[in-house]
């Protein structure tokens, strides 16, 4: 591991929701005889970005959630289940202030997937010059989307972008990887960086939401486009994290996010 580069995770606000939604573990969501009125959980479900310093240049991992996420999100009938918090300084474009980095100074815009809180800020990069990529699968899932909206994508994010498509393992830039995870949406993938001080992180984005989903035992969440896949990339990001001593960073843990210390972190 003889590169030099950074990573830096930017949380960039949150939503609000029921557990259901991320874990679905009849011990901790499902009424029982003992407790047949188990009030639902009402959880914080950070969100984040991953700023690359590569001598090859900047990358950008996901871009998170819209400012105008109310008005954007209120044709697609789900905005109550999943509202979003976030205090000025956390926008992505405040973020992105903080570090010192303005959006022309991004030369690659990677998306793990397109859902609305990792593509939220995506058409910010209609018309610069980065390199948009996404999971070949992920883009042709989306193709068949003709209205505003379906499910948590929203096609203004990033129908005017052009894709370069990634198919199978890649190696990015030296040292950058996507795997390809997919199960949660058409095309999840996850980032792996070795880096030369830190060793492996993985950033598991939405193929794993939570630790909790990770286990082992692995657990489902309430919701997945193709849950044998989805199981099966979850193995694959446990089997990759353990070939490689990693530390896997999950795409929207509340506790790990605290435990980073809720602002940006950087690794070398
Ligand atoms: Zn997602």
């Amino acid at each position: 591991m003889t590169n030099e580069f950074s990573a830096t995770m930017l949380p960039v606000g949150k939503f609000q929701t029921d557990l259901t939604w991320m874990l679905f573990d009849p011990a901790k969501i499902m009424a029982t005889r003992q407790e047949p009125h188990k009030p639902a959980q009402w959880v914080d479900v950070p969100v984040h970005t991953v700023l690359i310093e590569h001598p090859e240049g900047k990358i950008l991992w996901d871009t998170g959630l819209p400012r105008d996420w109310e008005t954007k999100w209120e044709p697609t009938g789900i905005l109550d289940f999943w509202p979003v918090v976030a205090d000025e300084h956390e926008w992505f474009d405040s973020r992105l202030n903080e570090v010192g980095v303005s959006l022309d100074e991004i030369d690659y815009m990677i998306f793990s997937h397109l859902h609305w809180d990792h593509a939220g800020n995506g058409s910010l990069f209609n018309g610069t010059n980065a390199q948009v990529v996404c999971s070949k699968a992920e883009l042709d899932g989306v193709s068949s989307i003709k209205g505003y909206c379906e499910g948590p994508y929203i096609r203004h994010d990033w129908s005017e972008l052009n894709f370069d498509t990634v198919e199978g393992d890649v190696e990015f830039l030296p040292g950058v990887k996507l795997l390809q995870t997919p199960g949660h949406s058409f095309g999840t993938m996850s980032l792996q960086l070795d880096l030369p001080d830190t060793g492996t992180l993985i950033f598991t984005s939405d193929a794993v939401f939570l630790g909790d989903n990770y286990g082992p035992p692995s657990i489902t969440p309430g919701f997945n486009y193709d849950s044998e896949a989805w199981l099966s990339s979850v193995e694959k990001v446990r089997r990759v994290a353990q070939e490689t001593d990693a530390t896997v960073i999950f795409g929207h843990d509340a506790e790990q996010v605290r435990r980073l210390g809720d602002g940006p972190v950087r690794w070398t």
